[in-house]
């Protein structure tokens, strides 16, 4: 828009940055947050949490949406709609930071296992930048027009909330975004922000598999099939999967993070199992993957002369996150207009993975997803000159733990200036 001086301007140039009294009011949720995690689709009191919020700050509020899925509606005016989405779950890791505000929480996961939990990838920072950034856009309505959606989502880390909250009838009920916007906390220099076009996370595939053998005495094993033996075989055997039946121009990651069987010492157990997650940026590469593990496990089988072929079931499914060229380089510019080329990077696909973009493909609408550092930036800057970068904790990590100062403030303001390249200019813009 060109007002009568021919200047140009955005909704953006109306936003300030958060004032010290809401900065303290969302440390103090985020400490909160921090020591009451939740699993994934078990959120109820973050989801209450941020309910509140946004009816607090005249958002039009629906609850339970997908279980435990938030979305709040501000409505102002003939505008474009943006989409600004924050994750709610922890994980079922102890945490290992001795923070103050470090959780203590057990709970029980979709095992049924009792577990430690903690926010150890951050979701709980991604919840306070999103209610500062409501918090804001309601307090400066004259700065813009249109219509700001939060969408606060379940169950993230097991790929569930998005489609829960689809399959709940997200698109027919709220109305169709113009882009949808995400953020994530990363292992970057905090006060940096990372973007990408095109691919900007893998895919991730997680299944669970049971292998059968036969049990018997451990001293007799003539008569068993030795799950533990095909099990170990297996696990060795999937490590030449991205060695040797992947390209040198593609990309893969096979890891086994869970490989259980047997209780005791003297007795061969009638089964194994194995949790696997595998990661790709491409559906060729991703089939291939795939096909070749369930290839391996099936054949290990025969070569062990199981009594029967191993049992697959699909524990998760994220797919790639691909961001939109025109959509990012629109926010992209906004950001690096409010923050500064040098805090702006353009940054590698991470093999981490997401269920953002599937909002996205159900309206057919952009997605742009950008990563926030959450690193000190001493810490970061000592860690790179050793060429140390690696062994910095990173998500998922039982010492993972962005610094609140200024990673909280960043992410706000990333938000609100993503959210603003998108919003039509109000009266006082
Ligand atoms: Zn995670
Ligand atoms: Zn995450």
């Amino acid at each position: 828009m060109t007002d009568d001086s021919g200047t140009h301007h955005d909704a953006k140039d109306a936003f300030q940055t958060p004032g010290d009294d809401l900065l303290a009011e969302l440390e103090e949720a985020y400490k909160d947050l921090h020591a009451n995690p939740e699993l994934s689709m078990q959120e109820h009191r973050t989801a209450g949490i941020a309910a509140k919020w946004l009816k607090d700050c005249g958002y039009e509020v629906t609850e339970g949406v997908g279980g435990t899925g938030v979305v709040g509606l501000l409505r102002n005016g003939d505008g474009p709609t943006v989409l600004l989405r924050a994750d709610m779950d922890a994980l079922p890791i102890e945490e290992s930071t001795e923070l103050p505000y470090a959780s203590e929480a057990t709970g029980t996961d979709r095992f049924g296992q009792e577990t430690a939990i903690a926010h150890l990838c951050g979701h709980d920072m991604h919840v306070v930048w999103l209610m500062g950034a409501t918090r804001m856009l309601a307090e400066d309505r004259d700065a813009w027009k249109g219509t700001v959606m939060a969408v606060f989502q379940p169950g993230e880390e097991t790929a569930e909330g998005a489609r829960a909250m689809i399959a709940d009838g997200m698109v027919k009920r709220f109305p169709k975004p113009d882009v949808t916007l995400g953020q994530h906390v990363m292992p970057l220099s905090a006060g940096q922000i990372g973007w990408r076009v095109g691919t900007m996370l893998s895919a991730g595939d997680s299944w669970e598999v049971k292998l059968f053998g036969r049990g018997a005495h451990g001293s007799m094993p003539q008569k068993s099939v030795d799950p533990v033996v095909m099990a170990a075989s297996a696990v060795m055997r999937l490590q030449g999967v991205v060695s040797r039946e992947v390209a040198m121009t593609d990309s893969a990651v096979v890891t086994v993070g869970t490989l259980r069987a047997g209780m005791s010492e003297n007795v061969i157990p009638d089964h194994a199992l194995l949790r696997l997650n595998v990661r790709t940026f491409k559906d060729q590469v991703r089939d291939r993957v795939l096909g070749a593990v369930k290839r391996i496990l099936e054949a290990e089988a025969t070569a062990s002369g199981a009594p029967k072929e191993p049992e697959f079931s699909v524990l998760s499914e994220h797919p790639v996150t691909r961001n939109d060229e025109v959509a990012t380089r629109k926010t992209v510019a906004t950001l690096e207009a409010r923050f500064g080329a040098d805090r702006v990077q353009e940054i590698e696909p991470a093999t981490a993975s997401e269920d953002f973009g599937l909002f996205g493909a159900a309206w057919d609408v952009p997605v742009v997803f950008w990563v926030v550092g959450g690193i000190d930036p001493d810490r970061y800057a000592e860690a790179e000159k050793a060429g140390k970068v690696d062994e910095l904790p990173a998500n998922h990590a039982p010492d993972f733990a962005p610094v609140i100062h200024p990673t909280l403030q960043t992410g706000v303001e990333t938000m609100l200036a993503a959210a603003g390249a998108w919003l039509a200019p109000g009266a006082k813009a």
